[in-house]
């Protein structure tokens, strides 16, 4: 029978892989003990890409970890036909009709390892297909934000077909507990955003066999970027008569962090028929916004803006950018039940793994150049037409950025 929440009284497995890559960076042996993800991006990988280790070696070697207590296996489910329709640094190998492929080499052969009684006593968190989801409510029809590519996955059904059939499969096996992403605050915050990704949430939830007893909880804020609370200030805040709300980096929202959004939209989620049980996950692996660029008070109270850009943690230029951000740190390190409403704080994005590359670097991986990642792009709608953010000569999605590691490190918050 699953626990309620499968981090408490547990510890969390470590990649040995990730870990050799942060021990090996000066420093890097502060965190190389962390536990973070294990992202499956593709069939490959569950057998081992390119001599990385396979699932069941890592389901080995969380065996072995785990010893006499209980260990938590963190799995990141990512490889859905038509893969990031709304951007193309972690456009993936399986095309958008190729939902049969999704099932058949990689969802099927998934479950099968994981339901091996040999790896029973684990508990297996998987997280399930990042960013799909809210791509089809905020980035198709007739929205500036919308992309031909995720108007084809709208259209096909095979983002909620191919999650509802992660969610039965993966949901049958006793010890997995499911989590959905669900985007972050500063995507799916909005009023026009909220209640119809809960709503598609639900609709995945319920498809191809799933139901919403096979959903354990969800994560939000995965490879993002937004804070987890910002400190200096609230939404209920006014200056001189104005909301926050109407604040250039607001623009609106009815969240401005990443704990307020989890724990409001964990409700939501509730209120269209989830279970009262879920529980969320936060990626916390790159939202610390330490070092001294961090406002240690809230801004001028001149104007909602001065107010807001003086005094505000998240450091980005807009809130809409995602890919390998200039000036982020490590955020709280990874633990159990750290607020109402919150299984724990993750590291789910390996820190030090590149977000997308800076330039175009031919791959086999199915991964595209996008330019949100290209410190010199000036934008689109999705960021409000604004600098990317980005640092420069990144890899592509999924490889060892090692300035970027050293960066997180030195901007930790908490610091290290
Ligand atoms: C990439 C994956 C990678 C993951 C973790 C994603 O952006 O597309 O290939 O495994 O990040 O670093």
């Amino acid at each position: 029978d699953r626990v309620d929440n499968p981090y408490s009284g547990a510890n969390v497995y470590v990649n040995p892989e990730w870990s050799a890559n942060a021990a090996a960076e000066p420093g890097g042996e502060r965190i190389a003990d962390q536990p973070t993800g294990v992202w499956l991006d593709r069939t490959a990988a569950i057998n081992g890409a390119g001599g990385r280790m396979g699932l069941r070696e890592h389901l080995d070697e969380a065996l072995a970890q785990k010893g006499d207590g209980e260990l938590v296996i963190q799995l990141v489910i990512y490889n859905l036909p038509g893969r990031d329709c709304s951007a193309l640094a972690s456009n993936g190998e399986l095309g958008p009709t190729e939902i049969d492929r999704y099932k058949s080499e990689y969802i099927d052969p998934i479950a099968e390892i994981l339901s091996d009684p040999k790896y029973a006593s684990l508990r297996i968190v998987t997280t399930v297909e990042i960013d799909s989801l809210p791509n089809l409510v905020t980035n198709t029809g007739s929205r500036a934000t919308a992309t031909p590519e995720c108007d084809v996955m709208k259209a096909n059904g095979n983002y909620q077909k191919g999650v509802g059939y992660a969610l039965n499969k993966l949901g049958d096996i006793p010890n997995v507990y499911n989590y959905v992403d669900a985007g972050h605050h500063g995507w799916i915050g909005w009023d026009d955003n909220f209640t119809p990704t809960a709503n598609i949430m639900k609709e995945a939830a319920t498809t191809e066999g799933a139901t919403v007893f096979d959903v354990h909880g969800f994560i939000t804020n995965t490879a993002n970027y937004s804070a987890l609370k910002e400190e200096n200030f609230s939404i209920n805040d006014t200056v001189g008569g104005k909301s926050v709300r109407e604040s250039k980096w607001v623009d609106w929202n009815r969240y401005v962090d990443e704990l307020s959004f989890a724990q409001a939209f964990r409700q939501e989620l509730v209120r269209v028929g989830f279970n009262s049980g879920i529980g969320m996950l936060i990626d916390t692996s790159r939202n610390g916004w330490g070092g001294s660029a961090r406002p240690t008070g809230p801004g001028a109270s001149t104007s909602v803006d001065t107010y807001i850009e003086g005094g505000r943690i998240d450091r980005r230029i807009h809130i809409g950018n995602w890919c390998n951000q200039s000036g982020a740190g490590l955020g709280e390190r990874p633990q159990a039940a750290p607020a109402a409403g919150i299984d724990a704080y993750v590291w789910m994005k390996p820190p030090g793994e590149s977000d997308g590359s800076s330039s175009e670097i031919p791959n086999d991986e199915g991964k595209g150049f996008d330019r949100m990642c290209d410190p010199t792009y000036t934008g689109n709608a999705r960021n409000g037409n604004n600098l990317s953010g980005a640092l420069p000569n990144a890899p592509i999605s999924g490889q060892w950025f090692s300035a970027q590691f050293r960066e997180l490190m030195q901007n930790a918050y908490p610091p290290l």
